[in-house]
């Protein structure tokens, strides 16, 4: 792990600013971050500790029936929040698909929408990888793709989005608030994965997208249930199926 500064952020302003540093992350619950960190594989000079911001731990309904939720709201806090598991049944049962209790209870949403990509590639540094190292190459390209992407990959990657919150959260069209040096702006969910996911884009301005620090605040926009209640358990299908285990051939006496 390298050396790195430690600050932490008392305001929005104060996060957004130290997050300008060259370098900089953002740390909320750590649960990739760290990680990251621990592997050698991502080494921020300067970690801006955002678990103390005032506010962004709350999950408030909208006059329209949409919901606005906090960055620092805990994955398992809202799935279990009464009121949001009746309104969005969908992506309560997706946070609870994903992870385990303990990381659950650590993990915040908007962790979970910026978490880096879960391709085994990205994760070997021994393998070429463009989101490691923009310009590297892709090595899971002709590699091993089972849990590769089907649909929307490049030729830069072909790694999918990790989170399985951020599947319902694009069907039902939510809304990323996004808090930077620019001011404060609203990005639908659907482009934002696709920026972070590097797809559909010249290598070069995704990695600018990435660098730009940013603090996300999450608001999800309202849908009639009626209207989504096929998209139910779509995120959830074909999820946690046992992995095919190769039978291994009787050893000959
Ligand atoms: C063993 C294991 C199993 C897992 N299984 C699943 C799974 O099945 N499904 C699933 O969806 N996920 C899974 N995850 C991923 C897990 O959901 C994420 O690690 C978690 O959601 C990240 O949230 P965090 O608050 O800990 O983020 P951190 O680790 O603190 O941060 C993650 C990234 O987001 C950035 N970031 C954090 N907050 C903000 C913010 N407010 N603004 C801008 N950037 C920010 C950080 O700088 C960092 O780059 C798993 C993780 C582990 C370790
Ligand atoms: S698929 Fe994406 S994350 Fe995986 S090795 Fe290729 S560039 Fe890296």
């Amino acid at each position: 792990m390298n050396l790195f500064d430690y600050a932490r952020a008392a305001t929005l302003a104060d996060a957004v600013a130290s997050g300008r540093a060259e370098g900089a992350a953002f740390l909320a619950g750590g649960t990739n971050l760290l990680d990251l960190m621990k592997a050698n594989l991502v080494r921020p000079a300067r970690l801006v500790d955002i678990t103390r911001l005032p506010g962004l731990d709350r999950i408030e309904p909208l006059a329209d029936g949409g919901v606005r939720i906090g960055a620092l709201v805990r994955n398992s806090a809202l799935a279990h929040d009464a009121m949001f598991a009746r309104t969005f049944p969908a992506v309560a049962e997706a946070l609870l698909s994903g992870a385990s209790p303990q990381l659950r209870n650590a993990a915040t949403v908007a962790g979970n929408v910026m978490q880096r990509t879960r391709c085994p590639y990205f994760y070997d540094a021994a393998s070429a990888c463009n989101k490691r190292e923009p310009g590297a190459g892709c090595d899971a390209r002709g590699g091993h793709t089972r849990l590769q992407a089907v649909l929307g990959w490049s030729e830069h990657c072909i790694a999918t989005h990790p989170s399985d919150f951020c599947v319902p959260l694009v069907a039902f069209d939510a809304v990323a608030e996004i808090d930077g040096p620019r001011g404060r702006r609203e990005v639908p969910l659907e482009e934002r994965e696709v920026s972070l996911e590097e797809r559909h884009k010249p290598l070069e301005d995704c990695c600018k997208a990435l660098k730009e620090p940013q603090v996300v605040l999450l608001e999800e926009r309202h849908k009639p249930l009626e209207e989504s209640s096929d998209l139910r358990r779509m995120p959830l299908e074909g999820r946690h199926k046992p992995q095919e285990v190769p039978q291994e051939e009787p050893q000959e006496e």
